[in-house]
């Protein structure tokens, strides 16, 4: 191709990094799957116990806040426009209010509001250079593989399997710069102990490293002893990133609003991170509304935190009594107890798809295959709780008389 002067010039080109990705089918094959078992059997009632979205609404508290709110914006006196850049002063206080809580002082300016977990996991790798292994654990959540494919670094997996409890841990042979923890983990529902992460910290300190952990489930769970945030473990400020979201906290994954902490300790090649991210979000990043952080403001509140506690309750009764039904049938699990998830090993000889299919074919029951969240998943298949009390209920007792496990 030549340009106006007669230079031969090069074509544009695309991100080729674009097609190592693999195509993400999981969701729709489910979907379509169930469509074709739903048209050959309309009479058939399925229960969907597989994306992992919620399923109760908005608590009051943060209806009535986003009520007033939204008023406010109708009023000259109280209009706003672009909000604070890291998000507003009242927000970023609620939730520094809630890390003293779990005995973890934070700045409010190391805490930036965005909306929702998946941009920030993602966006953050801009601060990174591409020269960086990253290191992943397998199974896991999507996004962390598929966002460093983009970008084009070096993967290492991590190797879960059921005699770490899916849980890998760092090892002499393991060099990362950039490590991805997910606790409590979606898909396995596993959680490590302070002991563990204590590791991962040590390890990222002596290393030059730098941990993302995604706690997105953190409000789930359940056992006082363990970890809901890596800075309560020493020595996490010099080594760590935390992502957190209102989503399944407090059923935001339509309204939309999450939280990073990047704190002002958190340096490589003598600069701070912090500094690097304010830049990158105040450059590519306008906000979160004004509306949805004074709903996430009433999440924070004494009354808010009464009303998301009932709901998460309310999930992680179904967590608990498909647990109970699986070990009744003698199947092995992990999960349910600190997470809305539950994560199954299929019965000898069934791969997660065939289990899926026996599972809708036998009991109307909509699971996600394991293999969907990495090669270590295969043969394994993960149950959400973020279902309905009766007919998670009703899917157990489908499943037990239905024999196959
Ligand atoms: N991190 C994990 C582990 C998740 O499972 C999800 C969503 O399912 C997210 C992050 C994304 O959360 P958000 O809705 O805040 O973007």
């Amino acid at each position: 191709m030549l340009d106006i002067k007669g230079v031969k010039n090069k074509t544009m080109t695309i991100n080729k990094n674009y097609l190592n990705l693999k195509d993400s089918y999981l969701f729709s094959t489910i979907a379509k799957r169930v469509r074709e078992y739903s048209s050959e059997n309309p009479t058939a009632k399925i229960i969907r116990m597989g994306i992992g979205d919620v399923t109760l609404p908005l608590t009051a508290s943060v209806v009535s806040a986003m009520a007033k709110a939204t008023a406010e914006m109708g009023e000259v006196a109280n209009f706003k426009g672009y909000g604070d850049e890291q998000g507003y002063g009242f927000l970023r206080d609620a939730v520094k209010g809630y890390y003293s809580q779990k005995s973890v002082e934070i700045n409010a300016d190391e805490i930036f509001i965005s909306d929702g977990a998946k941009s920030d996991i993602a966006n953050v790798l801009d601060i990174f250079g591409l020269d960086n292994t990253v290191a992943i654990p397998n199974p896991v959540y999507p996004v962390y593989v598929d966002t460093n494919i983009m970008a084009g670094r070096k993967i290492v997996y991590m190797d879960g399997f059921e005699a770490n409890n899916f849980l890998p841990m760092p090892d002499k042979k393991l060099k990362a710069d950039i490590i991805y923890l997910c606790s409590p983990n979606n898909p396995t529902g596993a959680v490590y102990t302070k002991e563990q992460l204590t590791e991962w910290v040590d390890y990222a300190n002596k290393n030059n490293a730098v941990i993302l952990f995604d706690s997105a489930y953190e409000a789930f769970v359940q056992d006082k002893n363990l970890p809901t945030s890596i800075y309560q473990i020493k020595g996490a400020k010099t080594c760590a990133i935390e992502f957190c979201s209102l989503s399944k906290t407090a059923g935001f994954t339509g309204t939309r609003c999450g939280y990073t902490v990047v704190p002002k300790d958190l340096e490589r090649e003598g600069k701070s991170l912090r500094n690097l991210w304010l830049r990158r979000q105040t450059t590519k990043f306008n906000g979160v509304p004004y509306i949805v952080q004074k709903g996430a403001e009433a999440v924070f509140s004494a009354q808010g935190q009464i009303e998301v506690n009932k709901n998460i309750s309310y999930y992680m009764q179904n967590a608990s009594l498909i647990a109970a039904t699986l070990k009744d049938l003698g199947v092995w699990f992990c999960g349910a107890a600190n997470a809305p998830y539950i994560w199954l090993k299929a019965p000898k000889g069934l791969d997660s798809w065939q289990l899926f299919d026996k599972l809708l074919t036998s009991a109307n029951v909509v699971g996600t295959p394991g293999s969907g969240f990495g090669s270590n998943g295969e043969g394994y298949f993960r149950l959400s709780a973020f279902g309905n009390n009766e007919l998670t209920a009703e899917a157990m007792e489908r499943i037990k008389k239905a024999k196959m496990f």
